[in-house]
């Protein structure tokens, strides 16, 4: 184990945008097999290749501006699931509307007629049907 720890100082090692290449290198390979497609085969080894290329390359400094580049783009993904959870799970006691002059999400009581919202962000008034 040490030889392992000696060649892996000062390389980068795995990270969070690594773990999603391995996985989608992994399912393009599942998906070469299923369709026989060489381009799907090209592509999955094309993303290990880039994922190994990370994790044993010495320029930490790139290597970790490009994972704040995928957390940077895969934040809002993240958001919208969770907030879209959310409003699976209050659909029978709450509604959710978007703040027409901020964009900000209120959610309010579920059947209580047209009701007067002002949005706690920039304090906007909209009306609504709840
Ligand atoms: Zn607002």
């Amino acid at each position: 184990m040490n030889w392992l720890r000696r060649f892996m100082y000062g390389r980068y090692g795995g990270d969070p945008l690594g773990l999603v290449l391995c996985a989608l290198g992994l399912l393009l390979a599942l998906l070469s097999a299923l369709f026989g497609s060489l381009i799907l085969r090209l592509c999955s080894m094309a993303a290990y290749v880039y994922c190994l290329f990370r994790m044993l390359s010495r320029n930490t400094y790139r290597r970790q501006r490009e994972n704040q580049w995928f957390f940077h783009k895969i934040t809002p993904l993240i958001r919208w699931g969770k907030l879209g959870k959310k409003q699976f799970e209050d659909r029978k006691n709450y509604r959710y509307f978007t703040c027409p002059h901020c964009g900000q999400h209120v959610r309010v009581p579920r059947g209580k007629g047209k009701i007067r919202i002002i949005c706690p962000k920039c304090k906007q008034e909209f009306i609504k049907k709840s």
